[in-house]
């Protein structure tokens, strides 16, 4: 019989780089070779339809039609020189996936002349057949229609598969009647929400401001394993995590791996693809072993919103794409290995103006202390008014299995700042009677600037167990799962902000009308803010106990599974919010969430039926064979007349194999049945929570726990997935 384990351990040791990477190009010569930037595109347009590109990009208005086929042949120029074939349309549908649909640039002319063609309207606009993606009953079955639009403020770029180059335009997604079907429509929304909210905010400080834009550095974790090892696992292949495997007798409690030297194999693998996303002008800076074995991260320098989330979206693709050529399989899961820490993806984000400030750095002079001050109380208030949305915003099934466990963020929202910034607000906060007046300039004039960055450095004040945290010039949400699309994310924090601000300006005016002056209008609310919103600010261990007691005297919700969390999406504050900034309609707003709740009942299914597969067609085979070797043995010591005596132990092993061969028999038959009481709800919110509580989280560890003691029981050679310690340890 064969063991693919086996095969595949053989395998490695065979296969271990074939791959050679050719020395690395110095990056500056190869970055952004594959976008039309518009450095490139100066060199292929006309002046006119450059123009239009140009104001496109920066505003994000739509290019003209007229336009178009200017702008269009000089792309087609550009990559044609480059041996670009095929052009597609790129966007990122609710699946959090991107997809494409390639068409040639060859056509045929009326009398049968073979041409290559690209023409302004293809560029503009397409109607891929979208009747398969998820869209939440947006698009009637009968009228399934959606078309994507191009979205001139993040580059054409051109993607490489082996020898085929393709001209990826990024778009958006929208049904025929408007309402958006992709993550990137409501994230472009939200900017511009935030644009003008924080444009108006930012007036009080400085006139010449007329732009701000929102900034995101993402940082990447994901595993690595063997490809060979991988396929011999059905659970990761079809879940992207390992639904069995007992933990290995080391793990990563010596600490070894984190900032180690990386593997030569997976050093190999990374300089690849980030010489892929070089030339895709992804500017990718830092790489390095993260915490758990055969765990990794990179990063890059931040860039604004929009494009930081294309490129994030792009790298995972590569990423999933150059791994092969190194027969490696990577793995974005949350949680792939039970027992071990799980993958984030840190959204690191601010806010920066026209000018050439963050809005979140804090600032050298009087004026723009009150400016930074302004900007991060606004966020602290947003994020305490919204807990809700944010939680929402990274609920997913994958995530559920990271939030909360011990490793990482808690499923409790709750912002750090640390101590220095602690004390700031304290001292606005204690202003008996909001008692602002000139000496208060002496206030201002506290050193804020020099102190953070010192601080903020000093790692005693670098809180790790936050989900959101001050990192000294931005924020970092630190509970995105590693598998997410940041946009959603991003959408909801921008929302929140942009609203948030529009309150502030309102009070603050109303103030000035009443006859204060702006900088002691300004502190006023500030302060305000400071008082309705400290309870969120939380600066202990947010992986205790103790967090989650005090967390519920503050009133802070702690909810810890998708269903639930998603219900955010669905209140009337939730509606309110996001029409007011015109980001979602209800329609889209109800759509989305049945996508998501319908998204995490087809998870948890998946899950279900491979447990059921891998128990019943890989792991109790093995422990049947194994019994029979022990019956064997007993049969032969029987035969030549040993008492009982002797095998008492093959004896024990063989009782002890058939009480959890029949743990996972019963488990699995009963969680069968309940499925298919759950599957006859018709609520998608009930059915949800039903898979949840019913399925999930009543048989999963229970079958696992006795699937993983059978690991440890049964005879080395006999067991079929390749086991923890094969797969974490890469070789
Ligand atoms: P770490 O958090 O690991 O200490 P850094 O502070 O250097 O690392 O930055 C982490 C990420 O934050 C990087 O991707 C970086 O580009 C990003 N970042 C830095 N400044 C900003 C900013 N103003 N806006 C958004 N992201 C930022
Ligand atoms: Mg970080």
């Amino acid at each position: 019989m064969k063991n693919m384990r086996f095969e595949a351990i053989k395998n490695i040791v065979n296969n271990t780089v074939k791959y050679e990477v050719k020395a690395s190009d110095k990056v500056s010569t190869i970055f952004n070779e594959h976008v039309f930037t518009l450095k490139t595109a100066r060199h292929y347009l006309s002046d006119e339809a450059y123009k239009s590109l140009q104001a496109s990009t920066f505003t994000g208005k739509k290019i003209d039609r007229s336009m178009g086929s200017n702008i269009a042949n000089g792309m087609k120029a550009w990559a044609e020189e480059k041996g670009v074939t095929h052009f597609t349309h790129w966007f990122q549908p609710l699946t959090g996936l991107s997809a494409e649909k390639h068409d040639s640039f060859f056509t045929l002319k009326g009398d049968g002349t073979p041409i290559q063609e690209f023409e302004g309207a293809a560029l503009i606009q397409q109607e891929p057949d979208a009747s398969s993606f998820p869209s939440g009953g947006l698009r009637a079955t009968f009228e399934a229609r959606g078309y994507t639009a191009w979205d001139p403020s993040s580059p054409a770029f051109i993607m490489e598969i082996g020898q085929g180059k393709t001209l990826c335009i990024p778009t958006i997604f929208v049904s025929y009647t408007g309402e958006s079907l992709d993550t990137k429509t409501p994230l472009l929304k939200a900017i511009v929400a935030l644009d003008k909210a924080a444009v108006d905010v930012c007036q009080y400080f400085d006139k010449n401001i007329s732009k701000v834009n929102a900034t995101l550095g993402w940082e990447q974790e994901y595993f690595l394993v063997d490809v060979g090892l991988a396929t011999a696992r059905p659970d990761l292949l079809l879940t992207g995590r390992t639904i069995f495997g007992h933990a290995p007798a080391k793990g990563q409690q010596l600490e070894d791996h984190y900032f180690g030297a990386i593997p030569e194999r997976v050093y190999a693998f990374m300089r690849d693809f980030e010489q892929e996303a070089y030339k895709l002008g992804i500017p990718l800076r830092t790489r390095h072993n993260e915490v758990a074995p055969a765990q990794f991260e990179c990063a890059p320098i931040f860039e604004e919103i929009n494009l930081a989330v294309d490129h994030n979206t792009l790298l995972m693709d590569i990423m999933t794409r150059v791994a092969k050529r190194h027969n490696l399989h990577v793995l974005l899961h949350e949680k792939p290995f039970a027992g071990i820490n799980g993958s984030g993806k840190h959204n690191n984000w601010s806010m920066s103006t026209d000018t050439g400030v963050n809005l979140l750095a804090p600032g050298k002079t009087p004026k723009t202390n009150l400016m930074f001050l302004t900007f991060f109380v606004n966020t602290i208030k947003a994020v305490h008014d919204y807990a809700d949305l944010i939680r929402a915003s990274i609920a997913s099934e994958s995530n559920d299995h990271r939030l909360g466990a011990n490793e990482a963020p808690p499923a409790i929202i709750s912002i750090f700042i640390g101590k220095y910034l602690t004390d700031v607000l304290h001292q606005i906060e204690q202003r008996v009677g909001g008692h602002f007046d000139e000496t208060d300039e002496a206030m201002l004039k506290m050193d804020i600037h020099k102190s953070i960055p010192e601080l903020m450095l000093d790692n005693t004040d670098r809180n790790r167990t936050s989900p959101f945290a001050f990192t000294g010039n931005k924020f970092e949400f630190r509970a995105v799962g590693s598998s997410a699309n940041c946009a959603t994310p991003m959408t909801v924090l921008n929302t929140i902000m942009a609203e948030t601000l529009k309150s502030f300006k309102k009070e603050v005016d109303t103030l000035i009308e009443k006859g204060e002056k702006k900088e002691v209008a300004l502190m006023h609310i500030i302060q305000k803010y400071i008082v309705e919103s400290k309870k969120i600010l939380f600066e202990g261990d947010g992986y205790s106990k103790e967090w989650e007691l005090e967390a519920e005297k503050r009133g802070l919700a702690n909810i810890k599974t998708t269903p639930l969390s998603l219900d955010a999406f669905n209140s009337e504050k939730a509606k309110k919010i996001f029409e007011n900034n015109s980001i979602y309609n209800h329609v889209e707003l109800e759509a989305r969430h049945e996508i998501m709740l319908e998204s995490y009942i087809k998870k948890v299914q998946i899950e279900a039926r491979v447990m059921g597969d891998i128990a019943t067609t890989l792991i109790i085979p093995a422990a049947l064979n194994y019994q029979n070797v022990l019956l064997e043995n007993i049969k032969g010591f029987k035969e030549i007349g040993l008492p009982a005596s002797s095998f008492e132990n093959q004896k024990a092993i063989l009782e002890k194999i058939n009480f959890h061969i029949n743990g996972i028999s019963k488990g699995i038959t009963s969680m069968i049945e309940s499925r298919k009481k759950v599957n006859e709800i018709n609520d998608t919110r009930e059915k949800a929570i039903a898979y949840c509580d019913n399925i999930k989280n009543a048989y999963f560890d229970e079958i696992r726990l006795h699937a993983d003691k059978l690991e440890l029981l049964i005879d080395d050679n006999l067991w079929p997935l390749p086991k923890y310690r094969e797969l974490l340890f890469l070789r």
